[in-house]
């Protein structure tokens, strides 16, 4: 158990048993129950930090941060997390590191593993890089972004966000829209909705949308139109172009045109309904910059619950 208790009132400290599973790679390895203790542990931690008073539950860790591909939001917030529990922070620059001079990804990370690193966040280009580093080495593995396939903690930061907007995700309806088959946050997202009872439809370019039509509870709608009408709440998201995605679309400017958010095809959705982006944000493709930056865009809420999401999350996997 973890003792995150201070001067907060007992009745309202979430469950802090830790989870079973030694690395956190995606979401489908966690339970519902699982996935709302980590937001419930979200908001507390988030309340406590904001009181300067959060629990240094990983006084006794070294977090590596191990990050081999861009990264503004999820390194920023993951060394925040750590540091704001209490942690020692290595922060290993790829590009610096020996993994240029051809040592492999295991070797490195038990390089990290070897000076005392016990918690090692990782962020890959390859797809099951993270599964990879779990079977080769001690430390517990983080996945920060994984190819095109995995993001959980973005993918719980989506959830703690849309579940503060809209009450709850049970019985609501959210549309998705973009290049999914090149998102990870999208697979994460996917995962995560519905396992907190939400539905969603999928809008995008056909080649981007398609490879789903199969994932359960998930509708793809032909035209954005569609996928926007009632919806509970919108997420887009950027065109993969470092994915190979730029394949999907004729231009830029057909993209926009067809699939990019406005505040017209807000109004499709229901009266209030927020607007998610996991960033960075391509301003005039995927969205608006005025609804980027206006009432009903959550972005900024969303990098802001990247802190106590990761917070929560390292505290759960912690040995
Ligand atoms: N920041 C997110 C990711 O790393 C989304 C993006 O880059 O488009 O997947």
């Amino acid at each position: 158990m973890l003792d995150i208790a201070d001067s907060a009132p007992a009745a309202a400290a979430p469950s802090t048993d830790r989870w079973p599973d030694r690395h956190l790679l995606d979401i489908d390895q966690l339970s519902r129950a699982q996935l709302e203790q980590c937001l419930d542990l979200a908001v507390e931690l988030r309340e406590q930090r904001s009181r300067r008073s959060a629990p240094r539950l990983l006084a006794d860790e070294i977090v590596g941060l191990a990050f081999c591909e861009p990264s503004t939001r999820t390194r920023v917030s993951f060394q925040l997390a750590a540091t704001s529990l209490g942690a020692e922070v290595v922060d290993l620059p790829i590009e610096a590191s020996s993994v240029t001079k051809g040592e492999s990804l295991a070797d490195t990370l038990r390089t990290l593993e070897r000076t005392g690193v016990t918690i090692i966040v990782l962020r890959h280009p390859m797809s099951g890089a993270p599964y990879h580093a779990a079977r080769s080495i001690g430390a517990r593995i983080v996945n920060a972004g994984d190819g095109t396939h995995a993001h959980p903690t973005q993918a719980l930061l989506d959830a703690l966000t849309l579940r503060e907007a809209l009450g709850t995700l049970e019985g609501k309806v959210i549309t998705i829209v973009g290049d999914i088959a090149h998102s990870r946050v999208a697979r994460s997202n996917l995962h995560a909705l519905s396992m907190l009872g939400a539905s969603v439809r999928l809008a995008g370019p056909p080649a981007w949308v398609g490879p789903f039509a199969s994932w359960p509870g998930v509708q793809i709608a032909d035209r954005l139109e569609d996928a926007m009408a009632g919806a509970d709440a919108v997420m887009t998201l950027r065109i993969q172009f470092e994915r190979a995605a730029a394949g999907g679309v004729p231009t830029l400017r057909e993209y926009a045109s067809r699939w990019g958010i406005t505040e017209e095809r807000m109004r499709l959705a229901r009266p209030g309904a927020p607007l998610l982006h996991p960033g960075p944000t391509n301003e005039g493709v995927e969205v608006t910059a005025a609804l980027a930056a206006g009432p009903r865009s959550l972005i900024g809420t969303q990098v802001s619950n990247g802190v106590p999401i990761r917070m929560a999350a390292l505290a759960l996997l912690a040995p």
